[in-house]
């Protein structure tokens, strides 16, 4: 009867191994920084692949090429996917956060606590790259290495070497790699020219973490990948690395797949066997040997369905769009790499999750994993603002320069920068600061920080929404390393593949002691905040503390009141980095989903390469660890290519 039963499950899935078939030696789901570069790698190696990516190649897009129109890119239509998740089980909390999104009756968006009558809550908005090269094509590009403590330190750094291209260094720097795919750039001392005032305050922070005020120009350009000893303890001031070129365009994983997929062979004919499928939005894995009495269930296929804008996140989809459905088989390995939240959602369409939800979803099980969608967590973000006592100076405007419009129509700034030349080719006043707080979870700098005239408050699916600052405003915009609150869900909310599922970071639940260790570090940094505010001299300083408010002038220290510090974190906090929900563990971690060569346990010829794979958040930005997971799992995908 089991028998009977197993070869029933196994023909409705049968491949077509013939020739006409639509099949290739390796299937890979998503082409951000995971999928991507690891689909090219293979194709390289001399394998035939498919990537299917749910978006469409947006790469002459500006808003996705020019450096400087990041806030563009995040919330382009036609490159975004917008999910709108929670912070915290209890929902009155939820209510109360400043950056809430509502959909008003008429359909557009209203950002905060106090939304026209009739409008509906969605969330918090969390954009998502939903377009060939994935969240690295509309990403702030920042290109950090993360704490050795991350991962294995030896490999890892080789890794960095051969994948980055680097610009900024000299091609003998030890630790960097100037042969790769993966181009890196940061500003020069001209970035910030004029911007004495900037400085200013960035010097007086730079004193605080124990380096000179005086060289904080050497500060500003020093690089924050170097490979020193003791790196991850150090704290100060440095530059801030970004994926783009010298030309300031950016980089993606998109870039590397088209010039894999687009090179030819001196004949003409095709160098490598990549077929990019867009458009095509994966909507289960296809298994056989599910049931049978001795073997693992193999992954063999997906099913899909193409067309443009199928999956809900997508600002243009209509629920009409229903696609044609199709089918790919893998004689090898399915990867899957549709990023933190996809990757478990399509893992528990497929049948690998909790038992009990899959139940609840009649779901059939194939592997019963509690950790998928499970150990959600996210280097989540406050910013510490203040006001100077007069504006801030900017540099002198060049009276010979275009007017920049920044890509309208006739933008002549763009045509410039298609030459290399103008304003969208200089480099920004992107820095990086890092401090260890009082409370780290391990013996290593816990914060990131980003000093400017700007704050980073969050993200709002129009530009428009965001609040507006004075120009006396600067911000130190934090970004917590290792967080300890790490009890995030990604569900189902139906068996509908084009549904978003439902997203819940649980941040700072009671009694969870790493949240409260959270919590406490980021009270501290807050106070370390106010302590620079209150040292910068006249004419520019102090700077008064406007978020976290405090209604009185703060203690030496930088207390004000703790209570309504810690309410003001948990209104304010936001994020954009979520990793970890299909985790690489031990066997005798309950919640591991990938062992150590990013294979699904329970399954085979099934793996998961994208930035849910890190046991925990890697560094302060998960970009560069992503490209490197690729590099890395690459390797072990071709030490098993002999076995299929
Ligand atoms: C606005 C924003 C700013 C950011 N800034 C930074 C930064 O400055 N530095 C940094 O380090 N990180 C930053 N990040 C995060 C970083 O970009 C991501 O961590 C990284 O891209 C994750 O890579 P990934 O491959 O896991 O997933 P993604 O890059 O999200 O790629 C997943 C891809 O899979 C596709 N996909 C998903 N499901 C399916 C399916 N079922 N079928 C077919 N295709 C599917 C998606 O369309 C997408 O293209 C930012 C992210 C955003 C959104």
């Amino acid at each position: 009867m089991v028998k009977i039963a197993y070869w029933l499950a196994g023909l409705t899935v049968l491949p077509r191994w013939g020739p006409g078939g639509n099949y290739y030696d390796y299937i890979v789901i998503g082409s951000g920084p995971g999928g991507g570069p690891l689909a090219s790698n293979l194709a390289r190696a001399g394998y035939s692949v498919l990537l299917v990516e749910a978006g469409n190649d947006q790469s002459s897009n500006v808003n996705s090429e020019i450096v400087s129109f990041f806030p563009f890119a995040y919330t382009d239509p036609t490159l975004r996917w917008d999910f709108f998740v929670r912070n915290f089980a209890n929902n009155t909390k939820n209510l109360q956060h400043n950056q809430l999104i509502w959909r008003r009756p008429d359909g557009s968006f209203y950002a905060g606590r106090d939304p026209p009558a009739g409008s509906t809550c969605l969330g918090l908005y969390y954009p998502r790259g939903g377009t060939l090269g994935g969240s690295s094509a509309v990403n702030a590009m920042a290109t950090m290495y993360p704490s050795e403590s991350d991962w294995d330190p030896s490999h890892m750094r080789e890794i960095f070497a051969r994948i980055e291209k680097n610009h900024y260094l000299s091609a003998e720097t030890p630790g960097h790699g100037f042969e790769g795919y993966l181009h890196t750039i940061m500003s020069n001392a001209s970035s910030w020219e004029g911007q004495e005032d900037l400085m200013k305050v960035l010097g007086v922070a730079s004193e605080y973490l124990g380096q000179k005020q005086q060289k904080i120009l050497e500060h500003l350009i020093a690089d924050p990948n170097a490979l020193i000893p003791a790196r991850d303890r150090t704290e100060g001031v440095f530059g801030l690395a970004v994926h783009a070129d010298t030309r300031w365009r950016r980089f993606s994983s998109r870039d590397y797949v088209l010039k894999t997929a687009n090179a030819v062979l001196p004949d003409g004919n095709k160098k490598y066997r990549l077929t990019v499928q867009l458009n095509t939005l994966a909507t289960k894995l296809l298994f056989q040997d599910v049931g049978h009495p001795k073997k693992k269930p193999k992954a063999i296929g997906i099913e899909y369905l193409r067309g443009q804008s199928l999956y809900s996140a997508d600002p243009r989809w209509k629920s009409s769009n229903k696609g044609t459905p199709g089918r790919a088989y893998a004689r090898k390995e399915v990867i899957l790499a549709g990023g933190t939240f996809n990757s478990p959602q399509l893992l528990k369409l497929s049948g690998i999750g909790p038992a009990p939800e899959l139940a609840r979803f009649k779901i059939k099980v194939v592997a019963n994993l509690p950790g998928v969608g499970a150990n959600l967590q996210d280097n989540y973000e406050v910013p510490i603002i203040g006001h100077a006592a007069r504006d801030f100076q900017q540099p002198a405007p060049d009276l010979n320069a275009p007017t920049c419009n920044f890509g309208a129509p006739d933008d002549p700034c763009v045509d410039l920068w298609r030459q290399g030349i103008g304003p969208y080719t200089a480099g920004t006043t992107m820095n990086s600061i890092f401090r260890k707080s009082a409370y780290p979870a391990h013996d290593e700098r816990d914060f990131f920080l980003v000093g400017g005239t700007f704050a980073i408050r969050g993200f709002w699916p129009s530009f428009d929404l965001r609040p507006l600052d004075p120009p006396k405003m600067f911000a130190l915009s934090t970004v917590k390393i290792n967080p300890q609150s790490r009890a995030g869900t990604v569900k189902l909310r139906s068996t509908d593949p084009r549904d978003t599922p439902e997203i819940n970071f649980h941040l700072f639940e009671e009694n969870d002691v790493g949240a409260e260790l959270d919590l406490k570090a980021e009270l501290d940094t807050v106070k370390w905040a106010r302590r620079v505010f209150a040292s910068v001299p006249p004419p520019l300083g102090p700077l008064t503390p406007v978020e976290p408010p405090c209604f009185e002038t703060p203690a030496p220290d930088g207390s004000c009141d703790d209570d309504l510090d810690k309410e003001w974190i948990t209104t304010q906090i936001f994020g954009h980095h979520p990793t970890s929900t299909c985790a690489i563990g031990a066997d005798s971690d309950p919640l591991a989903v990938l062992d150590s060569k990013f294979r699904v346990r329970g399954v085979r010829g099934l793996r998961v390469v994208d930035a849910s794979a890190f046991p925990r958040v890697p560094g302060p930005f998960p970009v560069l660890p992503t490209f490197m997971l690729s590099e890395k799992a690459t390797e072990s995908v071709l030490e098993d290519a002999d076995r299929w």
